[in-house]
Formats: C-alpha cells, structure tokens, sequence
C-alpha cells in the first residue's frame, strides 16, 4: 500500500510543518499499519491560523470582491479536478474507501456537488429591496444587505471527507467568509491538500487556512473558545456537537451543526418489487459510514418472516465480495479506525444481549488483513426500543424493525433522537407521499428518489442537527442580514 505525501499545515498563505516540526501517525484502516504522517498543530499554530484568517477577514477585500473570490474558488476547483488520482488514493489509504465506493461518495459526488455550488453562485441575494415606508418624518428607503459572517472555523469527520470539506470550505468562501479547516485526526491528508490548491490558485494570504493535529479536540475547542472566530461549522457526532454549542455559547457563536442519524427505510406492504427493495436494503456502502444511510428498515408486520428470509439469503448472496483494497466491484472495506471496530462490535455483542436475532455477519474478519474488518451484520426481531434501535452505531449493521400499519411505521420513524434522513416505498406515490410528510427528517427518499445533491439543502431535525448545508441555502448560512434605511426627505 502507498505511503502518502505529509499532510502539512497552510497558515497565512504557507505551506509549512506545526510548531517545532512535531508530526503523528497517519494509521491506515486495510492494514492496521503506517501510512503517512501529518503535521501536529500546536495551540501556537492554531493561534497562527486565527490570526491569519481574522487578518484577511478584516483588511482584505475578500468579502467585498465576488468576482475576484468566485474565480479563484472556481481555480481550486479545476485543480481539485486535475488531482483526481491523488484525492482517490486519499479516500481509499487513509478513509478505507473500497475502490467502488470511490467513484461514487467519495469523489464523484463531491465534484459534482462542488460544480453545483459554483453554478448556484449567481444565485446568492446580495441585497434585497424593501422599498420606501415609515411614518411621516421617519419615510425612509428600506434595504436589507447580506454580508459575509467572518471567520469560519470549519470541522469535519473522517467518513466522506472531501465531500464534507467541500460543502463548508467552498461555500463558506464564496459567501467571502475566510476559512480556518480542522479535518478529522483519521483523515489529515484530504484537509491538507485543500492548502495545496489554495496556494497553488493564488488565493490571498489568510483566506483559507488548514490545521491537522492529534488531538481530536484541541485545535477544535480553541476555535470555538475564541471570540475572533465567528462561526463553527461542524460536522459529526452528536455528542461534539452538543458540547460545541455549550462552549460556544460563551461568546454567542454561530454554530452550524451537521450530526448524526438512525434514519429509516420504510417498505410498505404495496412496494413493488418486495423482494428486490428488502434485499437493496443491506448496509454496505463503505461499511456504513454515512450520516444519512437507512440504518433502520421498517417492513409490514405481515411481510416480516419473509423480509427476513429475504435479507438472509442477500447477505449469504453478497458473501465475501468485499474487503479487498484493489478489488473494482467492492464497495466495503474496513471500518475507519480499530476505535471504531471496537465500537460497532459492542453493538453487535449489545444486540445479541437484547434479544435480537442476528441474520447474517456479527464477527470481525482479521483473516481479511490487518485492518479494521467488520462483517456485513442485520439484526432481526428488533423492537424500536433496543439500543442498536436508537443510537447511531455508524458502522455495517442494519437492524429490522415490523410495523402494523403506516401510522405505526410513521411513530415508530419518528420515536427516535435524530431526524437527518430516511426513505418511504410503496406502489402508491401518494401513500408513499404521505407517509413522508409525517416523517420528522431533513430529507426523505420516495420510491428510491436521490436526496443528496449540492444543489440541495442537506440537514437535520431534532438531534440531526441545526442549520442546512449545500444549495443556495448552504452558501447563505454564511451571511449575516443587515438593514439600511436612507431617510427620504422629499
Ligand atoms: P466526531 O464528532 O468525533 O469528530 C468530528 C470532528 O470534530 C473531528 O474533526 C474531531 O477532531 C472534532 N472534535 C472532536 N472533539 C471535539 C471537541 N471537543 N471540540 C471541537 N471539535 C472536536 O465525529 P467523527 O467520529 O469524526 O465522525 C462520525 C460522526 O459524524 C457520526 O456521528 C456521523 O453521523 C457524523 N456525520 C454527520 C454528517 C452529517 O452531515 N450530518 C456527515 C458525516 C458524519
């Protein structure tokens, strides 16, 4: 397996080593083994960062410039495109993509959702006439502008992290924000390299900076301390989140919060193709790391036995297709981290404790190498109350919940902390339909329908999380709204 390029940091316009040139150990999750190093901030690179961007933010005309801004953005994203190999090997070496997840979340859809975000640039009010009003004496000429927030202070996790670096990094620049990004301590490389483009595309010292570290929570916990950084965009748990918005609130921060989510999958008794869309349901795509994958599968009390025959027979079906670095057709490596694998077997080892019974994987696969192997793993004859029901365990395991009717598929949907995504199928768009408005999520899939797109906005309800990303949406939660009234003599 390749060892990658350092990770350095990028802070005020240079790409250089931390403090006293201390680095850490870039752990890969198909071996277990060394596969890089990155550059370990100390709080005085930090420190540096803030500075740097706070600098930018307030003596530049970065915010004010939007065709100046939009070209360089536009810069980073042809030199984005033009390293497609290396971000490939990022996500593959460091995040434990399998090669055919590559093409899809791991790169594909973050250009595309990066393109989008160019194309909806136009789109962005900058302004908005309110027009003339006001009691005589006071009649004055109303406008409302919309001005870039400040310094971001963007963190992000290590499942998907080009495309979750994209969605905060790109929009917040367009929104003329400056831009400190703290990746993940598992994913450094996919953070540094946005340094990279940046100095390569000629972008104003300050603009965007990048630190990697260790630690997974000082650099992040400096930033939302500070009161020269204005805005937290995080992605990730739930629970770094909730302390971020508890910290935050010190110095009122803005805090936008991406975070976790059980969502459900809904097959209704009508769906076509019963068999096909039960079978589709198996958690596998990059071992269920997602935010928003459909970890919950809700099937008709009537249909259950045969959904559960049926989701047996798919996981013997799809065997040991999975797991090999250079295999084209996998789709499922590794989990991230041997933290990680521990956590999602204590789910599986809680599952079986609770009464559910397994119908297929439940064992690590060290014979598969030695990295973090998990087998494809659902649980049947689960009850919404389990506790593999209610939290996120953010790894391969699917667990398969019966309903009585749509009423009782939509409570049990929404008798849940979090509310990021889900799906609803049925014969009937209607039916389909209405079910889907009942369900408390930021987003939910009728008959199959593809939801994540950088056009979109993309979010959560309850502890999902606060705030949209992507889409006009996503670029304008970088803006403050300011009113100017002029007063009108005449
Ligand atoms: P995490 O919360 O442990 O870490 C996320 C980021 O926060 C990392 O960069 C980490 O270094 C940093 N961090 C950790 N402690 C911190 C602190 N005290 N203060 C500030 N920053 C801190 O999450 P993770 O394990 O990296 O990622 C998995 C989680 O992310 C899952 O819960 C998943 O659902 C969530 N996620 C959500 C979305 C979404 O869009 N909703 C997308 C991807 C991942």
């Amino acid at each position: 397996m390749s060892i990658l390029p350092d990770a350095k940091l990028y802070i005020d316009g240079a790409i250089r080593d931390a403090e006293g040139g201390k680095t850490f150990d870039i752990i890969g999750p198909w071996t277990g083994d060394v596969v890089g190093k990155a550059a370990d901030a100390s709080p005085a690179d930090v420190d540096a960062a803030i500075v740097a961007a706070r600098t930018a933010f307030d003596t530049t005309d970065w915010a004010d410039n939007h065709q100046k801004r939009f070209e360089l953005v536009s810069k980073m994203f042809e030199l984005l495109v033009a390293d497609r190999e290396r971000i490939s090997t990022l996500a593959r070496v460091e995040a434990g993509a399998a090669i055919g997840a590559v093409s899809r979340a791991h790169v594909d859809m973050a250009v595309a959702c990066y393109k989008d975000l160019l194309d909806l640039f136009p789109q962005v009010k900058w302004e908005k006439d309110y027009g003339i009003k006001g009691p005589e004496g006071y009649k004055s000429d109303r406008k409302v502008v919309y001005e870039a927030i400040g310094v971001v202070a963007a963190i992000t996790p290590w499942n998907v992290p080009l495309y979750v670096n994209v969605g905060k990094v790109v929009s917040a620049l367009l929104a003329g924000c400056t831009v400190i990004l703290k990746p993940a301590p598992n994913t450094p490389g996919m953070g540094s390299i946005f340094g990279e483009w940046a100095e390569k595309a000629g972008f104003p010292k300050g603009v965007l900076n990048v630190i990697t570290g260790e630690d997974p929570a000082m650099a992040g916990e400096t930033m939302v301390n500070d009161p020269r950084v204005d805005l937290i965009s995080f992605t990730g748990s739930s629970a770094v989140g909730r302390r971020i918005m508890e910290q935050g609130a010190k110095t009122l921060k803005r805090v936008f919060l991406e975070l976790g989510g059980k969502s459900a999958k809904i097959v209704l008794d009508d769906a076509p193709n019963f068999q096909q869309e039960i079978a589709q349901s198996m958690l596998v795509f990059h071992a269920g790391q997602g935010c928003a994958v459909q970890s919950r599968l809700l099937v008709p009390r009537s249909r259950y036995e045969e959904a559960k025959a049926i989701l047996s027979a798919a996981y013997a079906g799809f065997g040991d297709n999975w797991g090999e670095f250079d295999n084209p057709g996998h789709m499922m490596g590794p989990v991230i981290s041997k933290r990680q694998q521990d956590r999602v077997k204590s789910y599986i080892d809680l599952g079986i404790e609770e009464g559910a019974t397994l119908l297929a994987g439940g064992k690590l696969r060290p014979d598969k190498g030695g990295g973090f192997f998990i087998e494809p793993t659902a649980f049947g004859d689960v009850t919404n109350d389990m506790r593999i029901a209610r939290e996120e365990i953010f790894g391969p395991v699917l667990v398969v919940i019966p309903f009585e009717d749509d009423a009782d598929a939509i409570r049990i949907a929404n008798d849940s902390d979090y509310g990021l995504s889900g799906g609803v199928v049925s014969a009937s768009e209607e039916r389909a339909l209405n079910v889907a408005k009942k369900v408390r999520s930021g987003s939910i899939s009728v008959n199959g329908g593809m939801c994540i797109a950088g056009d979109l906005p993309f979010g959560g309800y309850k502890a999902s999380g606060i705030g949209r990303e992507w889409g006009v949406e996503g670029i304008e939660e970088f803006l403050e709204s300011k009113v100017i009234a002029i007063r009108v003599t005449a």
